[in-house]
Formats: structure tokens, sequence, C-alpha cells
């Protein structure tokens, strides 16, 4: 039997396949962690269809973070200025049950948030949405995925009746034309940017076009880079909408037979002609027309976004103008072309899946929809009315609760909004009113672990056995490898448990994860996203699968389902009510916050390509911060003659809401007028270099996801180093 185990890396949504075996037996003499602690070995899945063998330096070094700083029993305190005191698990579900209770019966229900994370796997979703919304009957489950990709959600269903990316990492090497706007895929999806460049290398007359207002690793390696302003996203999309039109490259047939809304569609571009959106966006006329062309004349368009695309206040616009384009030119449903929203999370996918939002349900069902509620109540044997038709609290509603007085109980887990939140001034204020809050996390200290009244410890990935989503629809079984450290136990497990000693007892009978995954995938039984032919044993046997993989593909297949799964509405039926996808008509509305003369520049953050969101992992691994020692503020020369600042020189940068200090980096990469900042570091690793000090709140009016990517800040310079 081998040494391996097959898994998926626990970083981003790209899902690559690894295997992984215990120190002992590969190496004699064991690689061993600044804590003393042996390193696991690991490497790519050659096997895994959506890496083949690839991994990135994140992926490659996983096992290093596994050890390090790892919190082993559950601790409490009365309140944020105690220390903590280490407790049992039996006084620790005693206290969250007994406060569930009180806030329950003394201000309802909807005072009970969690906020959890894309970090879960499906069976940890699932239960927490049955606890939550169905037991307890509040809807306040949110998760990271707000802030990553719930733009891409609200726009998949607006256009297309239902959510769910409809291609796969296949396309990356099928298509004529890539179009990769706000994603810097080769640092924050690396692999799924070697996959296509090496294609695009091999075949000089696939076009790849970038848009960002940075020259980033992905734009250096673009036939076109289209340098945009911040926030002229749409203006941008509108205007290549306008040009196809012009030059009659639009499939009058598709848009005849399988669209709705394009009259409506067509009156909007009409006022996005060349010369207006070249000025407003700062590129060429020529590039504009170069993007169009590159479009129109391809056989096989690809677009591929991520957050720089969601994180807007105008996020669910900015993607069903995305989509629009492929609409226009019926580039869908077919090899190589589509509208491909990638994940930032490994499971931000199957939180989808298991309703893991404020808004949504099981099965790709939504809080609002009658029948929907209804049929997960039946499946839960809930009275009918026992889930309220009201969305719950999102993760920025949360906060603004936690200052009205509405939370009387915040959990969260596997999650840092310490870091990740906007606007942290205010985050943080919120979370020291909060009256009571659990946080549920592998690791000892986070930033949000100095805001909790109650610390769980989790385990982590390797530790327990569960499944994974990829952007692809790819699932993966991710199975536990070796023993939770201590007292660590897997987030269904304290789900589950919480729920039993409210008395859910049979709703909460699962004697291991497999059966939590069972009773899952029931619920999405002809729904859009059926995983009712998709088990533990079957991917334990057959490997991982794409969904949709209902009961009757059972078996089918090499990889047991690749049954018109690669990609979705190759029949050219959507799931709207009429079957036909909806064009969406949007003029550009601009940045929340745009500059002005007070605050001048407009900060742009971001991701590099080692570290992994907060650094809670990434930050415990040496290759890794070595790479990344400290943060930076990127900086156009221009700007920096006119503030007098020079390379390497800190400088404060300040918002309407915070300040915070960084060197500055002074590089032609950045447009004038746009500063850049990584969001990785927080109090634990710098000192009063937030990014999200400076950013707000504002958000999509249709996803609820907020503005990360774009505020107004003005930045002055402070000392020479
Ligand atoms: Fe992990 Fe993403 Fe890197 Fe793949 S690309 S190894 S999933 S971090």
């Amino acid at each position: 039997m081998s040494e391996f185990t097959k898994t998926l890396c626990p970083y981003c949504g790209v899902g690559c396949g690894l295997e992984v075996s215990p120190p002992a037996q590969f190496n004699k003499a064991i690689n061993r962690d600044s804590q003393g602690n042996p390193i696991w070995r690991v490497r790519g899945d050659k096997a895994h269809p959506s890496s083949q063998g690839m991994v990135c330096v994140k992926g490659a070094t996983i096992a290093e973070s596994l050890d390090k700083n790892r919190l082993h029993y559950p601790m409490m305190r009365d309140s944020l200025d105690q220390e903590f005191r280490r407790i049992s698990w039996d006084e620790a579900f005693d206290l969250i049950t007994k406060r569930i209770q009180t806030v329950r019966f003394t201000q309802g229900p909807e005072a009970i948030c969690m906020y959890g994370s894309g970090q879960f796997q499906t069976e940890d979703y699932y239960i927490a949405q049955k606890l939550l919304k169905g037991c307890l009957g509040s809807n306040n489950f949110d998760a990271n995925s707000r802030l990553c990709m719930s733009s891409a959600v609200a726009g998949y269903i607006q256009s297309f009746g239902s959510d769910g990316p409809p291609c796969c990492y296949e396309d990356l090497e099928l298509t004529d034309c890539a179009f990769l706007i706000g994603t810097n895929t080769a640092e924050c999806h690396p692999i799924v940017f070697n996959r296509l460049e090496k294609y695009h290398k091999k075949n000089r007359k696939v076009k790849m076009i970038v848009v960002d207002p940075r020259r980033t690793p992905t734009a250096e390696a673009a036939d076109l880079h289209l340098a945009i302003r911040p926030g002229t996203d749409i203006d941008l999309l509108n205007g290549i909408a306008h040009l196809l039109m012009r030059w009659n490259y639009i499939d009058t047939g598709f848009i005849d037979d399988c669209t709705s809304n394009f009259s409506a569609y067509a009156e909007v571009i009409r006022h996005y002609p060349p010369e207006v959106v070249a000025r407003q966006c700062g590129i060429s006329i020529e590039d504009l027309e170069t993007a169009a062309r590159y479009w129109g004349q391809s056989q096989r368009v690809l677009s591929l976004w991520s957050m720089g695309v969601n994180q807007s206040s105008e996020g669910t616009a900015k993607v069903r103008t995305i989509i629009n384009l492929h609409l226009m030119t019926g580039q869908i449903g077919k090899p190589g072309a589509g509208p491909f929203s990638l994940t930032g999370q490994p499971n931000a996918m199957g939180g989808r899946e298991a309703g893991g939002l404020a808004h949504l349900l099981p099965g790709y069902r939504l809080v609002k929809n009658d029948q929907h509620r209804a049929e997960v109540e039946d499946f839960w044997g809930l009275k009918r009315g026992q889930i309220s038709p009201n969305p719950g609290l999102t993760a920025w509603d949360m906060i603004t609760g936690l200052e009205n007085g509405a939370v009387g109980l915040l959990w969260i887990a596997a999650t840092n909004p310490a870091v990740s939140m906007p606007d942290l001034e205010r985050t943080k204020k919120a979370l020291l009113r909060s009256p009571f809050t659990i946080y549920q996390d592998a690791y000892y200290p986070t930033e949000t672990a100095a805001y909790a009244h109650l610390l769980l410890p989790a385990a982590q990935w390797g530790e327990k056995t569960g499944v994974m989503t990829n952007s692809e629809r790819r699932v993966t079984l991710c199975p536990a490898f070796r023993q939770p450290p201590r007292e660590a136990k897997a987030d269904w497990e304290i789900f589950a448990e919480v729920g039993r000693r409210l008395g859910f007892v049979k709703e909460f009978a699962f004697a291991n994860s497999g059966e939590v995954y069972a009773e899952f995938v029931q619920l999405t039984r002809n729904r859009p996203c059926d995983m009712t032919g998709i088990s533990h044993e079957q991917l334990k046997i057959q490997g991982p699968t794409q969904w949709p993989h209902p009961q009757e593909s059972r078996g089918a297949g090499e990889a047991g389902g690749e049954i018109k799964t690669k990609r979705l509405y190759t029949d050219l039926r959507f799931h709207t009510s009429d079957g036909r996808a909806r064009f969406g008509a949007y003029y550009s509305r601009g940045l929340a916050e745009p500059p002005d003369p007070d605050y001048p520049l407009v900060l742009t953050t971001g991701r590099l390509y080692g570290h992994w969101h907060t650094q809670t992992r990434t930050g415990r691994v040496e290759k890794i911060r070595s790479m990344h020692p400290q943060p930076f503020i990127e900086i156009h020369p221009r700007d920096a003659a006119v503030l007098k600042i020079t390379d390497n020189q800190v400088v404060e940068v300040r918002s309407r809401r915070g300040k915070a200090f960084f060197p500055a980096k002074i590089t032609k990469a950045i447009v004038p007028g746009t500063v850049f900042v990584p969001m990785h570091w927080g109090a634990l690793w710098a000192n009063n270099a937030e990014a999200n000090a400076l950013t707000h709140s504002e958000s999509c009016p249709d996803s609820l996801q907020p503005e990360l990517k774009a505020c107004a800040v003005q930045v002055l310079p402070i000392s020479q180093q």
C-alpha cells in the first residue's frame, strides 16, 4: 500500500491535487520546522485532472504550517481584558448551548450569527447550515466568501438563472482568446496560469488580453495589457461591446434563440463609443479596438476573473457585463469558451453548493424562494415556515449588528476578520462590543482571537475527512492522514455536538463525515449542482469528479463523472424560467469613493504569489516569509516625484477611515494616480501596515460584497530609511 495519501491543496480555488506522506517514511533525516515538529512530505498528484502534478510554492510548503502555533484546547475568559484559561470540551459545549438558549429566548434566533469560511469542507458547511438555518431558525450564516466571490454568484444567478461557473480548466488549452480581467492569475491562481501560459506560448495565434491597473506578472505575459483606471471596467466592457456591434461580430442566431433583454443592452452600449471609453479608461483607442478585434475574430473566447471584478460596489453589474460579451457573440457552452470566475478559496464552491451564504440554502437554493425553503424544510423534517424567508446578515451586516446591539452571539470559524474585513478600525471596535464571541480555529494566536471570549481548537486540513470543490466544479475527497493535535475537533463535529446538546439529537446523529456528505447530496437531487452520484466511497475509488453528477451517472466514465459535466449549458438552455440567458443592461457608476482633492489617489489592494490571505498559515512558513518579508506600497514614479517620495522611503497612507505605514516601491508597474498595497499583513505580522485600515465597506447592492479593491487615499512621506 502506498504511503502517499491523495488529497487537495487547502489554499486557493484552483484546487490542485496533492500527495502527502509521513515524514519518517520518506526521509530518514526528518525535516523539522522551526519549532522542531517533523514536516510531512508533499508533492503534486500527477493523476489529478485539475493540476496534472503541478503545485505552487504554497501547496509545496503547506506541511510546514501544520504544527506551528496550534490551538490545542478550548479556552475561555469572561471579558476581553482577562487571560484565557483552559477548560474542557464539556464545559465549552455547556457554555455555548446556554449562551445560544439565552440569546434565542431573549433577543430571538436572529441575534445568533456565524461567520464561516471557504476553508471549511463541504460537510462543515452543511452541518452549520442545518444548525443555524434549520434548527435554530437564523439565516445569519455568512462566510468570508462574501468578501471574495459573492458578486460572481449573483451575476451567474441573474444571467443564467443559477449559480455555477460553466467552464473547465481544459478550456484554458482550447481557447483562441483568453480575456483576463481583474485577476492576477499568475500570482493568485498560479497553476491555472501555468496551464494557460504553456498553451499560449506554444500557440502564437492564441491571444491573451489582460485588464488590470497594474502591470502584474499576468499582464507581462499578455499580447495586450489594458491598464485601465480603477472603476472603469464597465466602461471598457461596454466599449468592447459597442465595437463588436459596430463591426458586426455578434451572433444574432444565438441572441434570438437563447437570450432575452438584448434590446435594453443594445441601447446601453450605444452610449459607449471608443473615443469616450478610451478617455474614461485611460487607454488608447487603438488598444480598445485591438481588444474588440481579438474577441470578435476568435472562434472561442474564454474570460477569467476574480476579486478585481467581484470586490466592487458594482461587482454584480461587472460580472453580468462580462457575461453579456459572451452572450452577444455566442461564446458559451462549447470547448474553449465561456465566462469563468476563479474562486479564491479551496472550497468556496462547496460553500455555494451547501448554501453557505446568508441568502442561500443547500443545493443552489435561495432563502427568498418559497418552494426552495419548503423543499429544505421537508427534507430536514422541520415545520413549514421554520426557515425564515429573509436572507440573514452578511459579513458586514454582522459588524453593524454588533454596533447596534442586534447581535447577541457571534461565532467565527476558520477565518480572520480582524485583518480581512474592510474599515478595520470600525470592525475592531464592533468586535470589542460583542456580548459573546466564539472563535474556532486551528491556530493561536491570530488577530481575531484577541476579540474572543471562547476559543475552540479546530482540526484542520489533513486531520479530518471531507470534500472540497474547486473552481471547475471538480469535487475531491480530502482524507484525514494524521490525528488532530491534542483536543482539536473537526468543525462539523463541533457544530453537530452543539446541535445534539440543544436537543436535535436525531438531526445530528452522524457517525462520520461520509454520512454527512451522503445526506447533503440528497438535497442536490434534480438541482443544477446535482451530486447524488457522488459519495466519499465513490471519490475514494474513482478519484475526483465534476458535477453535475446525478445518481444515474454513478460509475460511468473514467473518473466517474465526465458525462456532459465538463461544461454547463452545452445544450444552450439556461436555468431561467424561459430557458434563455438574460442580458444585463448597466451603465458604469464608477468607484464608490472616487479620488478628490483631499484624497487624490486610488488605493487598490491585492495578493502576492507566496502569501495566503491573512498569513495564518503562510506566515509560519520560512520560505514564504523570506520571499515576502514585509508589506509595501507601489507608487508610479510620476506620483512619487510630485510627492517627493524616494524608493524604500516610509510613507503614511491615509484614508477617511484610518492610516497605515509602508515602505514605498516606486514602479511603472502601476498606473499614475493609483497605488497598490498587499492585504496580507495584520497586526500580528507588522506594525500599522494593515491595508484594510484604509478600505471602506460600501458594497454591491446585489451581492452585498464590499468594494475592498478601491478607496481614495493621500500619501505622505515620513522618513528616509
Ligand atoms: Fe494550492 Fe492554489 Fe498553489 Fe494549486 S495553485 S498548489 S491550489 S495554492
